[in-house]
């Protein structure tokens, strides 16, 4: 008869042995050796505010170069992170790294409001204030260049600790952004019930705005509800400037796509103010 624990090692020694192991586990060996590794870095995405033709804000987006494999797109390791629990320590990285360069850009003179994305995961972990507040304080960033951009599923799966916590963290000047908005199951009882800034609507629903007239009605409707409330709207995935005269013409606030920008590193950022001219219209003389 065997033990437990050696009963255990049995089961992972023939998983390994016939090849059952999932790429999955391969994946997540490598993402906890990465960190340490310094094999993470941040891109970031400009953001144009239609009404003035400047950069206001950019998005931090996380990249992972694995040393064989090279760049791996965070649509596949980031599921591995939440699902192994190492979102908390990648995702607490990435909240230092972005305000650190948040801090940078102020310090500079050239401030910009950067956004950070938050996963589910991040966001049942009761550390995540301290997390925040302690890193913005630390970093010495001002906490209005700091804008946190959440699901509608995060912020459905405890809307009463979501709404506690997003409260909290606006008290202190905080921005909150609504992430992918109009793809998952947000109403307009979510809109009035959140503590948010900003609306950020889903590239679905630009995709095909020059073409879709249901589309250029959803996108209409969000951004006079949002006008109403005092709510920001950016679009993301503005490829084309036709796509970016509709949602002007929508009342879209900011937009945010490869028409302005691709994602890249901070000094392309740097670069791209300094030198920056709106698409499609000439310079004024
Ligand atoms: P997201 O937050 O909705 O980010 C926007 C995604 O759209 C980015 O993909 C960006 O590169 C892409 N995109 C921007 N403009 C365009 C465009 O004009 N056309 C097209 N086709 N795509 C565009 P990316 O960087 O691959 O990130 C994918 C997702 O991974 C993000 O979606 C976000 O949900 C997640 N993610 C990225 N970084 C982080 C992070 O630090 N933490 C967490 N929790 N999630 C992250
Ligand atoms: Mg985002
Ligand atoms: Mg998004
Ligand atoms: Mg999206």
């Amino acid at each position: 008869r065997v033990g437990r624990g050696q009963g255990r090692r049995v089961v992972q020694y023939d998983e390994l042995t016939t090849q059952k192991r999932s790429p999955t586990l391969d994946v997540e060996h490598a993402l906890r050796r990465a960190l340490e590794n310094q094999e993470f870095h941040l891109v970031y995405q400009p953001q144009m505010d239609l009404r003035f033709g400047r950069i206001v804000g950019v998005e931090a987006l996380l990249r992972w170069k694995h040393p064989e494999r090279g760049l791996v797109s965070p649509v596949e390791f980031i599921p591995v992170l939440e699902e192994s629990g190492m979102i908390d320590a990648v995702g607490a990285w990435v909240i230092d790294e972005a305000c650190s360069q948040a801090r940078h850009w102020e310090l500079a003179g050239t401030p910009l409001r950067v956004g950070i994305n938050l996963s589910p995961q991040q966001f049942l972990d009761p550390r995540l204030f301290d997390t925040i507040v302690g890193t913005a304080e630390r970093r010495g960033v001002s906490p209005k260049r700091v804008e946190l951009e959440i699901t509608e599923s995060l912020a459905m799966q405890d809307p009463t600790r979501a709404i506690e916590l997003l409260t909290r963290l606006r008290g202190l000047g905080y921005k909150i952004a609504i992430d992918d908005f109009g793809i998952g199951y947000s109403s307009l009882e979510y809109l009035l019930r959140f503590p948010i800034d900003t609306i950020k609507v889903d590239r679905a629903f630009v995709r095909n705005i020059t073409n879709s007239q249901a589309d250029r009605a959803i996108v209409g409707a969000i951004t006079v509800i949002a006008r109403t409330l005092g709510i920001n709207t950016i679009a993301e995935g503005i490829e084309t400037m036709r796509q970016c005269d509709f949602v002007e013409a929508l009342g879209i606030g900011e937009i945010q796509g490869y028409l302005i920008g691709k994602p890249m590193s901070p000094r392309e950022i740097e670069h791209l103010i300094v030198s920056f001219r709106r698409p499609g219209r000439e310079p004024e003389q």
